[in-house]
């Protein structure tokens, strides 16, 4: 009996997406660089179902029925270029390679024109929620075409994670945009981990909650509107005791967020791009700043305002629960305007609405409030930014004086909130109706004569500034 989809690379991922793909009655055939990794899963877990194990690519490919469809899971980067190229003399026209890696969406692109002059298809398939959503039903993100799609779509929706009866898994888009919404997923997941951290910082320093208590702020939120699973997971981390110690888990835990670079993926796209996503930038360089020690270390001495008095107040952790919320909000709506913009750039046409959907489950930032952006593009489609809904403009309404209040005392008090700030500092900068961009223009066209429109008339003008300071066409 030939296989029905074959996985190569079985570390954590690749072991357990192959387990569901076998638990889900599929003949599985396996390999690994590595032949160990495949005996291990055999060993361990060959009982789960139908498993084919390949000593070689060779002997892998042959065991897959045609057309056939292989799902890489190696190391983003090179590795994933050196497997499809060991892979490709060996398939046939009409077979499909699935890569389900972190890759960055530019590769995506490029591996997918250079199978299909090869007559083979190429899906860039992001897949979020880790090592469990691979083996229990990840939220999935395939790109490539409509035609690969209809081959694989309905293997890949029958294991990704499900929600009210629908699969966590649609087509994205043609070629690069499967992987290019899983990278904008995880920039807003940075974002979101920086503004649930941040919340932290100010409820452990301004008011006399200690990291118990808080545990228990954050278990109350995630009943509400901020109900998620990061929200969900910060409880349980804040609630940790370290054994050793008896201290909080969170307080011997050395203070520098590392990161793997799908955050900076997103960032780099949107500088390329010219979209503002400055939560995830914010967030991105909040980690990097966490990591600069010797910078810390030298600015360690650096004059903050005195103690301010801590607050007992519950009125403060609702504030901090509103601006969580709005910010939360910004940032979304920050991630969509980028996927948004991306899609019109690329033609990828991608459907804003079903992206939110599939994130509701067995993603990293599934969340309620993933519904409320699913149906906010269902109303509209054409929704220029998530804030000018009706639910979400009422939600930041609601939230503005506290977000407000929080961001000054942070500010007064010293403890940095970079994504709260910024998140405010975007919805102030989009509702502004005249920005200082217009002194920007006119500083650029003193210095560099780039010229500057006008708001009363059509053309581009310049100013003699060195000369007479009359106003000519440029
Ligand atoms: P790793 O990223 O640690 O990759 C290890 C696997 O890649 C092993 O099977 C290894 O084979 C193989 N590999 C590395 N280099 C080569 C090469 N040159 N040729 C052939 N095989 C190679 O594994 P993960 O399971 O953590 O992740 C797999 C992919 O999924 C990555 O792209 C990752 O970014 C992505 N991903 C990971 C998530 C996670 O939570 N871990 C979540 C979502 C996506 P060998 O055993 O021989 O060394």
């Amino acid at each position: 009996e030939l296989a029905q989809i074959g996985v190569t690379g079985l570390a954590v991922m690749g072991r357990n997406l192959a387990r569901n793909l076998a638990r889900h009655g599929h003949v599985v055939a396996v390999h690994n660089r590595t032949e160990n990794r495949t005996k291990e899963l055999i060993e361990g877990y060959g009982h789960e179902g139908a498993f084919l194990p390949a000593q070689t690519a060779a002997e892998f490919v042959g065991s897959i029925a045609r057309p056939r469809k292989i799902i890489v899971m190696v190391t983003a980067g090179d590795p994933t270029d050196r497997v499809i190229d060991e892979l490709t003399p060996l398939l046939s026209p009409g077979d499909m390679i699935i890569d389900g890696g972190n890759a960055n969406f530019a590769e995506t692109i490029r591996r997918e024109d250079s199978l299909r002059e090869k007559g083979l298809h190429f899906v860039g398939a992001g897949i979020s929620g880790g090592e469990e959503g691979a083996l229990h039903g990840p939220s999935i993100m395939p790109g490539g075409s409509a035609e690969a799609y209809a081959e694989i779509g309905p293997i890949l929706e029958g294991i990704a994670a499900r929600v009210d009866g629908r699969p966590c898994c649609t087509h994205v888009g043609p070629d690069g945009a499967g992987h290019f919404v899983k990278t904008v997923h995880n920039g807003i997941e940075y974002a979101d981990m920086q503004l649930i951290a941040e919340a932290y910082d100010l409820l452990r320093k301004a008011t006399n909650l200690v990291p118990d208590d808080i545990a228990e702020v954050f278990a109350g939120w995630n009943e509400g509107r901020l109900g998620s699973y990061l929200v969900e997971i910060t409880a349980e981390v804040l609630g940790q005791v370290d054994a050793e110690t008896g201290r909080p888990f969170v307080d011997v835990v050395l203070d520098r967020a590392e990161q793997k670079g799908t955050g900076r993926w997103t960032v780099q796209a949107a500088l390329d791009l010219g979209t503002p996503v400055p939560g995830i930038a914010e967030a991105v360089f909040a980690r990097t700043l966490s990591g600069e020690s010797e910078l810390r270390a030298a600015a360690r001495e650096l004059p903050g305002p005195p103690p301010g008095a801590r607050e007992a107040s519950r009125a403060l952790v609702d504030d901090i629960e509103k601006a969580l919320y709005a910010s939360k909000i910004v940032v979304y709506a920050q991630g969509f305007h980028q996927i948004a913009t991306a899609s019109a750039e690329f033609g990828w046409k991608v459907d804003l609405g079903a992206m939110a959907r599939i994130w509701r489950g067995g993603c990293i930032i599934r969340a309620r409030f993933l519904d409320r952006i699913w149906s906010a593009y269902n109303a509209d489609p054409n929704l220029p930014t998530l804030l000018t809904d009706e639910y979400f403009r009422e939600a930041l309404a609601d939230a503005q004086k506290a977000w407000r209040r929080v961001v000054s005392t942070a500010t007064w008090l010293g403890i940095p909130v970079p994504g709260l700030s910024s998140a405010l500092a975007y919805y102030d900068g989009l509702r502004s109706p005249r920005l200082p961009a217009a002194l920007i223009q006119g500083q650029r066209d003193y210095f560099g004569a780039h010229g500057y429109r006008r708001v009363d008339r059509a053309g581009t003008y310049h100013t003699a500034w060195s000369a007479d300071r009359t106003e000519s066409p440029s």
